[in-house]
């Protein structure tokens, strides 16, 4: 499946959920799904009967379009996590929230994880002083994680890390604002994840 082109407002909103894609956007009330709480296009207000399977489909498109990965890589990272020890599901979480991309995000870094992404692709970001060029890098704890010299100064990512202080940074990473820089003090957990998802809908799904 190609990567998603459109309006990304448009994906919260068949979601149902806001999913933060863009940044200081979807804490106005410029936000799409604030001022449409319900599911795009003509059908979007229609209520019908929805399968198992279809909730099951649902749960895991938001949680791929969240994190912003293609099938093939979503895939993988499921099966990455059922060759682990431990319950699939909350391995499958973790593993998302090690993603280098999403690491930046967290740290504030970048605004959304898009923008993360691109940060990284374009070797903008150091991990453990060496530059890492790749989306999907697992971060381990103890591992610090920041900004290339030439870029910390740059107005977008002081921006970002200002708008980062009204979403917080989670409890399992620490950032030091002043030197763009961040560390992984744990490895995320389950519940440290606050966005609603069902990830025991994804492993009914995969275990078809
Ligand atoms: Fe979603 Fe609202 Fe942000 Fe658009 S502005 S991406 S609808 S949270």
């Amino acid at each position: 499946m190609a990567r998603h082109i459109g309006s990304v407002c448009k994906l919260c909103r068949r979601e149902g959920i806001k999913l933060f894609f863009k940044s200081d956007r979807c804490y106005t009330d410029k936000c799409a799904f604030e001022r449409r709480a319900y599911g795009p296009g003509q059908h979007g207000q229609a209520r019908g009967k929805v399968s198992e399977y279809a909730l099951q489909l649902r749960e895991k498109q938001k949680v791929k379009r969240v994190y912003g990965l293609m099938e093939g890589q979503f895939k993988n990272t499921f099966r990455g996590a059922e060759r682990q020890k431990g319950i699939t599901g909350e391995n499958l979480i973790t593993l998302l929230e090690r993603r280098l991309d999403n690491v930046v995000y967290r740290l504030g870094f970048a605004g959304n994880r898009r923008e993360a992404r691109l940060m990284v692709t374009h070797g903008g970001v150091r991990v453990n002083g060496k530059k890492v060029d790749i989306p999907s890098y697992s971060v381990n704890a103890n591992e610090t994680i920041e900004v290339s010299a030439g870029r910390k100064q740059s107005p977008r990512i002081i921006d970002n890390l200002k708008t980062s202080e009204r979403r917080g940074i989670p409890e399992w990473l620490s950032v030091d604002r002043s030197a763009v820089s961040g560390k992984m003090l744990r490895l995320p957990r389950r519940d440290d994840v606050t966005l609603p998802m069902s990830e025991r809908l994804i492993v009914e799904l995969y275990s078809k």
